[in-house]
């Protein structure tokens, strides 16, 4: 049976354009050699990762990534803050189908993962071992984000490659490996290294010693210049990360060659644009458009996060229950407590905020600079989409963080 992996890459080569001369005999062609899946996966999120400021920095680690591989043109995060997003990376469902879409102010009490098929549970239940390591604290085992992980522990970013080594060196020929690394990367409040404040331009007046450059004061946009020197640091962070992406590939040793890397981001970040800064409830690309990169194989055009299960279990050949990528290709879907972006071709976008509709051209210079006038059939795709995907229930029985985690929430931003 052919892999949806290896499907996409002979879908992708039956699109090149067919020579006019006869072909040479069949002896002097080149023969594709068999691509063997890889034995391991690594999951690799980057918190608040846009995709233009990715394109933007200097990454010549999450560069060489996609080199060898390839990388979405179009693709979307599932919801525009970290809870709604991860629990679609984990389950394969949209915000509306797992219906985990709730405000960052419910500190202290949140309703569990729904109890679906999860990623790591259907990888464990396969055989495979599964090693989980966050920054991000919402993350917690309270919440049920441990679902079918041997180890799921909360790191620092840049513990993260010594911690997986100690991993990879326990791993033996029984069996494949799946480790999922979720940094906080470019999240607030950012902490550029001297290197890359300098390189960004970024005076160090802007940056608390102790608490680093929140973006409560991007948010507030008081002080002269304050917008412009956080979307700086967010930029330098970005170089920061991919050192670190550098370490943890590393860190795979002799594992490295036959291990898939997946690398991709849970949502983005204003920066001004809209003249807004943050997450908020909004739906622009600067929060939607996310990067979404392979290291191998190929990958559609158009793709939102909920679709790494799928991704990463094809490539395994391992059977699970959630449509293929390319199969789910699209529509684009993201939301936001009410609120909804959908684009049914990868190239108009539909907003609706408070129930009024704005209608986007992704492929124009500056896409979201003005609406387009008419609705280009979007009411009735997204009354299609949603009549087929009926909306998801949360359990009623809610848990309780620690309050040390909600402590670590608070220096986070997430209650401002
Ligand atoms: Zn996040």
């Amino acid at each position: 049976m052919l892999t949806a992996m290896l499907l996409l890459t002979l879908l992708s080569a039956c699109t090149s354009t067919e020579p006019e001369t006869p072909p040479l005999p069949a002896a002097a062609e080149p023969k594709a050699p068999e691509v063997a899946p890889p034995r391991n996966v690594l999951v690799l999120l980057i918190d608040t990762l846009r995709a233009d400021a990715l394109a933007e920095a200097e990454t010549p680690n999450i560069d060489a990534l996609a080199a060898g591989g390839d990388a979405v043109g179009h693709a979307w995060s599932a919801g525009t803050w970290t809870v709604p997003s991860v629990v679609s990376i984990f389950t394969g469902m949209s915000v509306r189908q797992h219906g985990w879409d709730l405000p960052t102010g419910r500190l202290g009490h949140y309703p569990k993962l729904p109890a679906v098929p999860t990623l790591a549970s259907v990888l464990h239940d396969a055989g495979y071992g599964t090693f989980g390591l966050y920054s991000n604290p919402y993350l917690a085992e309270e919440l049920g984000f441990d679902r079918g992980f041997d180890t799921w522990r909360r790191s620092s970013d840049t513990a993260m490659a010594k911690r997986l080594r100690e991993e990879v060196a326990t791993w033996g020929d029984d069996r494949g490996h799946f480790a999922y690394l979720h940094l906080l990367g470019p999240h607030s409040p950012l902490r550029p290294s001297p290197e890359a404040r300098q390189r960004w331009g970024v005076d160090d007046s802007w940056i608390d010693e102790k608490k680093g450059f929140g973006i409560g004061a991007a948010k507030r946009g008081k002080e002269e210049g304050v917008r412009e020197a956080y979307a700086a640091a967010y930029r330098a962070v970005i170089e920061d990360t991919d050192v670190l992406v550098g370490d943890i590939l590393t860190a795979l040793g002799e594992h490295r060659a036959d291990t898939l890397v997946l690398l991709t981001s849970d949502h983005g970040e204003l920066l001004g644009e809209h003249g807004r800064v943050g997450h908020g409830t909004w739906l622009y690309q600067g929060l939607t458009n996310v990067p979404m990169i392979i290291d191998r194989g190929a990958l559609p055009e158009t793709l939102g996060i909920a679709s790494v299960p799928a991704i990463v279990t094809d490539a395994l050949s391992v059977e699970h229950p959630w449509a293929t990528a390319a199969d789910a290709a699209l529509p684009l879907i993201a939301q936001r407590e009410g609120n909804v972006a959908l684009s049914a071709d990868g190239q108009h976008k539909g907003i609706w905020m408070d129930d009024a509709l704005s209608v986007y051209d992704l492929d124009a210079e500056s896409p979201e600079s003005a609406p387009l006038s008419g609705d280009h059939g979007l009411p009735a795709e997204w009354a299609t989409w949603s009549a087929s995907v009926p909306p998801g229930t949360l359990s009623e029985d809610g848990v309780t963080l620690h309050p040390d985690t909600v402590e670590e929430l608070k220096a986070l931003g997430y209650l401002e």
